[in-house]
């Protein structure tokens, strides 16, 4: 039997592949999902949606990032998965750090993942060090 910890870091991982599924990525051809958890429990995913005009094209993870603040969900966000069919699973790119810098804390957990599992888990700090975060702006 998992403990409860497995089950919802399973959950957690689904819904990011599931949402993968849903990408619009017509010109990468790199369907990504994401998936959060948020201090209150509750989970968003997105997936990556791609435009033709690049600029306006969003990555998966702050899809899941606004589709939560949009929701009224409690942050800090205190889990991240990424999905990609990537060999190395990929990690979140620096705009997304950036939005999570906003929204995560140092001990938020980002876990990288291919379709077959999570590769690898780091903690937020580790992956962006010395943010640029609201208290900055203090
Ligand atoms: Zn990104």
């Amino acid at each position: 039997m998992q403990s409860g910890y497995a089950v919802k870091l399973k959950k957690l991982f689904e819904a990011a592949k599931k949402a993968r599924t849903r990408a619009h990525a017509p010109y990468s051809e790199h369907s990504i999902g994401a998936a959060i958890y948020t201090k209150d429990g509750k989970l968003s995913a997105g997936c990556n949606i791609e435009n033709a005009s690049f600029g306006g094209t969003v990555c998966a993870e702050r899809v899941a990032v606004w589709k939560a603040v949009s929701e009224g969900y409690k942050t800090p966000i205190q889990e991240v998965c990424v999905v990609s069919d990537a060999k190395t699973a990929w990690p979140p790119c620096g705009f997304c750090r950036q939005v999570l810098a906003e929204f995560a804390t140092p001990d938020t957990l980002i876990h990288l993942a291919n379709l077959k599992g999570i590769q690898k888990t780091y903690r937020f700090g580790d992956l962006l060090p010395h943010a640029f975060d609201p208290d900055h702006m203090k």
